[in-house]
């Protein structure tokens, strides 16, 4: 990569923007305030800009914090312009300028899973007391914090798994659920130490370019061997397959050629896919493409493929368009955020399916915390294959649901009812469904 004078990109990439407008209908930003400098067209003209004067002040901070990153500009540009990378090269450089200490804190205490875990349990006390206000808890986007989760115990060595920091912190279950159905298809899952804690993901959209570095480092070493790395959330998923890129290496490219999102894994192999339990009601999913698995991976097919043995399938009308939680994008910009997530939700009702489909954590909470019930495709495919939680995994499961606020992943009140029910009353969308609590 060649060195531009203020920003850390290439300077040919930052060319290749012909300023025809075509992505402007894409981008969520743009499509909520109707203004250029929200748009990919009117950041790249500013980076231009800041290139050409050496100034990237205020004005120029604001125009890239209020990116979400979805790179839904990348899919659509003609002139097949990186957005992605500007974008972090751009976040790199305001991040040399100054990141206010909290969030440096906080992006540190994810690559130390313990750390994360403790103070994970720390809030689940907070919210089942009361000592964490039910409105911070929402602001921050905090689901209903588990209290206690069972480990997770390797099965094999055929993949392996990673499992990450907030997500392993969190929805454990997930895992758990993907576990479960690799194992119903004969698939070994081996687990990889605390060494491969966080991906780095949301370090390196806020610019804090050395510390993902070093954990990018620290997750090739954490899986080594040739076995495929399976991830269950696309957002990590998608920084794992960008390491070659990220440590300019061909140990990031050769271990980045192993990453694959869990559903384009197992689409590959939807053969050996267990069938529904007999009584098995078809659920009516719609498909929630994360940014990160449509634009990032190119991966997003894979989800339909994984679940149409289990269900009705239900395409979103607005293809595939950013939900708004963009990583920490919608604690840091909660009202452009919330704006996009209220488009989204407008296509998500009029689809009048049962339950979302969303194959990232962060989205799924995200649109949970307005009302939607949202589900991992590999909790869908678990529940629909009679491969739900054991009698010791429910209870670690109702101690997470039974008390606190936020939003929960999953409709607790199918939890434990058998899996041949559905998750609504037929007929009962879950758009006028009651949010849980
Ligand atoms: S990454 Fe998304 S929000 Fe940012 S400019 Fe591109 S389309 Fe707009
Ligand atoms: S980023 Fe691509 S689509 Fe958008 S204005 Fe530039 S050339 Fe056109």
């Amino acid at each position: 990569m060649s060195t531009g004078r203020v920003l850390p990109v290439d300077m040919d990439e930052l060319a290749a923007c012909v300023s025809c407008g075509l992505c402007l209908a894409h981008c969520p930003t743009f499509r909520v305030t109707g203004e250029e400098s929200r748009s990919p067209r009117g950041r790249i003209a500013a980076m231009r800009a800041v290139e050409a004067d050496g100034m990237a002040g205020p004005a120029f901070r604001e125009m890239i914090d209020t990116c979400v990153g979805c790179r839904a500009c990348e899919s659509a540009c003609p002139s097949s312009v990186p957005f992605g990378h500007l974008l972090e090269a751009s976040r790199r450089t305001l991040a040399e300028r100054g990141v206010p200490w909290w969030q440096r804190l906080a992006y540190r205490a994810l690559g130390h899973h313990r750390l994360l875990v403790s103070l994970s349990r720390l809030g689940a006390v907070g919210q089942r007391t009361g000592l964490l206000p039910a409105r911070l808890g929402a602001r921050l986007g905090l689901p209903s914090l588990p209290l206690r989760q069972a480990a997770l115990e390797p099965t094999g060595d055929d993949v392996w798994l990673f499992t990450g920091c907030v997500m392993d912190a969190w929805q454990r279950s997930v895992h758990r659920d993907a576990m479960a159905v690799l194992a119903s298809m004969g698939v070994g899952v081996a687990l990889p130490g605390p060494q491969a804690a966080c991906c780095g993901a949301l370090q390196s959209h806020a610019g804090l370019h050395r510390q993902a570095v070093r954990l990018a480092r620290r997750v090739i070493a954490a899986f080594p061997g040739s076995a495929p790395v399976l991830v269950d959330s696309a957002g990590c998923g998608a920084a794992l397959k960008e390491y070659g890129y990220l440590l300019d290496s061909g140990e990031g490219e050769r271990f980045a050629a192993r990453v694959f999102d869990i559903q384009e894994w197992i689409a590959a192999h939807a053969d050996r896919l267990p069938p529904p339990v007999p009584g098995w009601v078809p659920l009516r999913v719609a498909l929630q493409d994360p940014c990160h698995l449509r634009h990032a991976q190119r991966a997003e097919r894979h989800v339909g493929t994984v679940l149409r043995p289990y269900a009705v399938l239900v395409e979103l009308t607005d293809e595939g368009r950013c939900c708004g939680a963009g990583g920490a994008y919608s604690v840091m910009q909660p009202e452009l955020a919330g704006r996009i997530r209220g488009q989204k939700m407008e296509v998500i009702a009029a689809a009048q399916a049962d339950v979302v489909a969303s194959p990232n954590p962060g989205c799924a909470l995200w649109l949970a915390a307005a009302g939607a019930r949202v589900m991992h495709p590999m909790e869908i495919v678990a529940r629909a294959a009679g491969l739900g939680p054991s009698p010791r995994q429910e209870l670690s499961q109702n101690s997470r649901e039974g008390e606190g606020g936020g939003s929960s992943l999953t409709n607790r009140s199918h939890r434990g009812e058998g899996t041949s029910r559905r998750l609504l009353p037929p007929g009962n969308s879950f758009a006028t469904a009651p949010q849980e609590a």
